[in-house]
Order: structure tokens, then sequence, then C-alpha cells
């Protein structure tokens, strides 16, 4: 090894300088609160995932610490050896229970979830259709698989029925979208697909990772918001967003789970979550149903800063969620405007290409239960300065 073979790395380095995308990471000092200390700055908090505050809940604190005194840090096994505990498994019946379905299966993360379901359910000979959209796991899952692959225009159903008729002479079809995608804040539209998914006999998957807590009765996400219990055969999401937790899930039948059991990679060789994580999950559905006004309060929120952010003349492009993506265009204006807002002490996350492409790059802020309007308020007096100083409104 020399130190002349890592020199690519400055090259990059350099070209994501030149660019205006170079980033460090920022480090949040003490909690993750609607208000927080990120850099040593104290910021309203439009970054995190924390849609109902149960990364800091009491009760979820309790039920980690509990279950540390009780069973220890660690699982020490792979889920297929020694390491599913008796914990594990309880937050599997609850989380099906949840989610109504038979069954349920608890990975490390929403990424090792997709992972593990595609790569369980996808075969040489099989066909993947997908979003152009999905996210990072999704495609990556497809990746790792010997499927054929299709890519379908954005929620464009004409053009995944057009692309469901191409592909009619496989046996085995998968059709699989982002319940709500996290760059731009949209809704698929799931009862459109299902019909399609039903009448060409192909498998449907839906990932709910920012639905999960968010949408349907007490945050059963957009399965149950649309009413299509019975009618996705997989529904993949995380326990790491509105959950407040760690980890994700692929929630359908028995028999789905079994299969998983037996072929999903992350189950087979990675070791299973700390007893803590399950109990926090558990204690985080109990929340969902006996506080459901935090759910509440979050689309209150939602919809005072959502509708700011439009009287300002800002483009808030297609969300009808806690997601608002403000498009600004090129990255480098995405990158000052993030910038800006941090100093005047709002942090929301620049996101450029390749993430999005690069004439959409945003600004991406997500509200959450715990803000208060007096904290919604001085973020959008933030947008209206910056966004007049840098001329995009
Ligand atoms: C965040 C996210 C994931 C990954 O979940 P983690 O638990 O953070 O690994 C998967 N899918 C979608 C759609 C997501 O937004």
């Amino acid at each position: 090894m020399t130190a002349r073979a890592l020199d690519f790395i400055d090259d990059v380095l350099d070209s994501l300088k030149e660019k205006g995308l170079y980033r460090r990471l920022r480090v949040l000092e003490g909690e993750q609160l609607p208000t927080a200390r990120f850099d040593g700055r104290t910021v309203v908090n439009l970054s995190s995932n924390n849609y109902l505050g149960l990364a800091t809940h009491p009760r979820l604190r309790e039920a980690a610490i509990k279950a540390t005194l009780d069973l220890g840090v660690g699982s020490a096994s792979v889920r297929t050896i020694a390491g599913t505990m008796s914990i594990h498994e309880e937050l599997e019946r609850r989380l099906a229970e949840f989610k109504r379905t038979e069954s349920s299966l608890v990975f490390q993360s929403g990424f090792a979830a997709n992972l593990g379901v595609l790569g369980s359910v996808l075969e040489a000979d099989d066909v993947v259709i997908s979003d152009e959209l999905n996210h990072a796991s999704i495609i990556d899952g497809i990746r790792l698989t010997k499927a054929d692959r299709r890519i379908y225009a954005h929620r464009d159903v004409g053009d995944l029925k057009r692309a469901l008729e191409e592909c009619k002479e496989y046996k085995k079809k998968l059709v699989v979208t982002d319940g709500v995608f996290s760059m731009d804040g949209d809704i698929a539209p799931l009862p459109e697909i299902a019909d399609l998914a039903d009448h060409y006999g192909a498998i449907m998957m839906v990932d709910d990772a920012h639905a999960s807590g968010v949408f349907g009765q007490n945050g059963r996400g957009t399965i149950d918001h649309f009413g299509l219990h019975g009618r996705v055969d997989i529904q993949v999401g995380t326990l790491s967003k509105a959950i407040g937790a760690m980890g994700g899930y692929v929630a359908g039948s028995e028999r789905l789970r079994d299969l998983m059991i037996h072929r999903a990679r992350p189950l087979l060789f990675s070791t299973s979550h700390p007893p803590s994580v399950a109990a926090s999950v558990i204690a985080a559905l109990d929340v969902l149903v006996a506080e459901p006004e935090r759910i509440q309060r979050l689309w209150d929120n939602t919809s005072y800063f959502k509708s700011g952010l439009r009287r300002l003349g800002f483009d808030t492009g297609r969300s009808e969620t806690p997601i608002t993506p403000v498009i600004v265009g090129k990255g480098a204006l995405a990158m000052k405007l993030s910038d800006r807002l941090f100093e005047e002490g709002v942090f929301a996350q620049g996101i450029g290409y390749p993430t999005v492409p690069e004439d959409k790059s945003r600004v991406r802020t997500i509200v959450t239960a715990g803000h208060t309007k007096d904290e919604l308020d001085k973020a959008l007096d933030a947008f209206e300065k910056v966004g007049r100083e840098l001329a995009i409104v």
C-alpha cells in the first residue's frame, strides 16, 4: 500500500469543493429536540425524522433502560443462531397486530429490511418494477438480486401499466413503491397501483418509512390511510423515524416471514437488535395508541408551516406530508440557503445531486409534533429574510 494509491480521494473531494457540494457532518450536542444545539449553535431543528418526538419520549427511555437492566446490552448472535430473544418476537407480534397483518419480521434498519425482503423474494427470471424515485435502499436491494428490472416514471400509473404489459410473460413480477417519497414529500397512488398489481398478478410492495406513525389510524401507515389492508403483500417500514428508535420491519403473511428467515441475508449474517431497541419500539407502539394527539399536532404544524412557505413564494413542489422541500434549482444555491438559514438559527438540510436531480436541488424541511408556533414563525422569518437576500423569492 502506498499513500499514492489513495490520491484519488483528494480528486473526489476537490471536485466536490469546486461544486460547492462538500459537506462537514453537523454534530448534535444533546437531544434530538425541536430546538436543538448543533455545532455550538441553538437552532430550530427542521432536519430530523423525529416526527412525533418519540426519540426522546420518557416511556421509550424507561423501556430501554429496563430492558437493558433485565436483559443486557446486546443479543450477541444473529437471529438464525442464538440471537432471537423473546422480546424480539413479542415486538414482531405487536407490529403485526398494529399493521393488521398476519406476521412481521424486524431487521436492524429499514435499509436492511429492504435488502432482506427483496433478496428473499426476487430470483433470476423474475422482474421488479420500481418507481424512479424509490429510496436508495430499494434500489440497492434490487441491485443485489439477479432479477430483471424496469423503472416507471414517478407516480405515473399509466407508465406502470405499460411496464406491466411489457412484462406479462414473467412468471413472478413485483411492483415496489415508497408510500411517501422522502425527498418530495408526495404520496404514491396506492389504490391505483394495487388495482394494477391485482390485474397483472404482481406482488405489491410498499415502503412506508416516512408514513409509519404519520398516516392512517394511530399512524398505521399509507395502507391503512387508503383502506388497502389485505391488498399489499409486503409492507416495509422503519422504526428509526417516527417510531423514534432504530430498525426496520417487513409486515405480511406468515409464509413470507418464514421465507425471509431462511433467505434474508441481513438476518442470517448480521446480529439482531439489543433488547433495549425492541423494548423501546414496543413502548412506541403503546404511545401511538395512547397519545393520538401527537399525530394531530404533527399535521396542524405541517399545514401551518407549509402554507407559510407558500405564502412567502417558495416552490414547495408536490408535497402533501410533513416533508416540505424548498426547491431552489442549483446545488450550490441550496447549500448556500441551508448555510445562511443555519446562521439565522434554522437547521434545514441542503440536498443536491445525486440525491435529487441537479436542477431540483433543495432545502428539505421536516416539522414535528413538538414544534411550537413560535418556533415555526421563527423559521418562517428566517426563510423570508434569507430567501430575499439570495433572490429566491
Ligand atoms: C429512511 C428510509 C429507509 C431506511 O430506514 P433506516 O431505518 O434509516 O435504515 C428506507 N426506506 C425509505 C423510504 C426511507 O425513507
